[in-house]
């Protein structure tokens, strides 16, 4: 199969850019795909200017459209609405599939690009972005959002790119599938394939939460490993249903807020423990037509039921588990004297 022309990979890439690309990121894009290719790299832009318009639409996927959440940024508040971004990934050899995959080549265009002047999202620490290179010229976000511009100088002619080094094997590709969050967690999102220590943070805060909501009960350390995997998503997702928040499995500011409430200076006033309530409260039953199936064990298909409990009632409240075939898991309540479990949507803590 013969190779992509270069042509094609900087006629297409230009296409993507869009006209309100900043012409000197337009030069040093193409400058990257041109060295990339001489060392036998495909590499094509995918996006490069984004209108503000286009821009709300990326920031609904995965929030209020379908799809995963690809953007943090809202309309302005992105290099690409200013025309200072672009995004790339790499082709197979005839240029016809794209291939995402982080791997050696991956990085040496980063390498490239960096030295042309660009800074690459592969380098940052919190919400990392392995296609992404921009080029603010020193301006911060804001200085932009108030109408300053950059005078950007293109590095073009000037600069060449340093020998790829040989001594290095190439990054497995199966390594890439965790995203690296670094440092303490404090409200950023976090979700599924995430790794490091701010998801081992989030992961410690819910299983120290009063009730406790472990990745994985009875798991070495209790599941708290610093991957946010399927565990940590139905984790989450138990936390986000038991406080009322949207049920999502994808933990960011307002998971935050419900896990760590901000201090108050005034001591609350302990009140005297009720007697018809469990360890954590009290359960209502909502969400049913007339009653709620309380239930031997936590699985909608397989338990065998104790009774009902009507609309409206309460029960005591144990806590929060996870269970097979519900979304939300389930509540623990005490019922007849005995544990009894109620799928999580049909239950609300009071
Ligand atoms: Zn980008």
């Amino acid at each position: 199969m013969a190779r992509v022309a270069l042509q094609t990979l900087i006629d297409r890439s230009t296409k993507n850019m869009g006209s309100g690309i900043h012409s000197v990121v337009k030069e040093t894009a193409i400058e990257v795909i041109k060295r990339a290719y001489k060392e036998g790299i495909n590499v094509q832009i995918s996006s490069g200017y984004r209108s503000n318009a286009e821009q709300q639409r990326l920031f609904n996927q995965g929030r209020t459209t379908p799809g995963n959440i690809v953007t943090n940024a809202r309309p302005g508040q992105s290099m690409h609405n200013y025309g200072l971004a672009v995004d790339y990934f790499l082709t197979n050899e005839s240029g016809t599939t794209a291939v995402w995959t982080v791997n050696a080549n991956w990085r040496r265009v980063a390498t490239i690009a960096k030295t042309l002047g660009f800074a690459w999202g592969g380098d940052w620490t919190g919400f990392v972005d392995y296609p992404h290179l921009e080029m603010t010229g020193g301006l911060s976000l804001s200085q932009l959002q108030a109408g300053k511009r950059p005078n950007l100088v293109s590095k073009v002619g000037s600069v060449s790119t340093p020998k790829p080094s040989t001594s290095k094997p190439a990054a497995k590709p199966s390594a890439t599938k965790w995203a690296k969050k670094n440092g303490s967690w404090t409200g950023q999102v976090l979700q599924k394939w995430d790794e490091g220590s701010a998801v081992k943070d989030l992961q410690t805060k819910l299983a120290n939460n009063n009730p406790p909501f472990y990745p994985e009960k009875g798991a070495k350390n209790n599941g708290i490993d610093g991957y946010y995997g399927a565990n940590t998503v139905d984790a989450v997702k138990r936390f986000q249903s038991y406080y009322g928040l949207a049920v999502d499995g994808v933990a960011g500011k307002n998971t935050y807020a419900k896990l760590v409430p901000a201090k108050t200076t005034s001591k609350p006033v302990s009140k005297p423990k009720e007697s018809s309530g469990g360890k954590y409260g009290k359960l209502k039953i909502v969400g049913v037509s007339a009653a709620a199936i309380v239930m031997d064990s936590p699985d909608r298909n397989k338990a065998k039921n104790l009774g009902t409990v009507k609309l409206g009632a309460t029960l005591p409240l144990n806590g929060s588990v996870k269970g097979k075939n519900s979304d939300t898991g389930y509540w623990e309540v005490e019922y007849k004297g005995k544990l009894g479990y109620i799928t999580g949507k049909f239950g609300k803590r009071v």
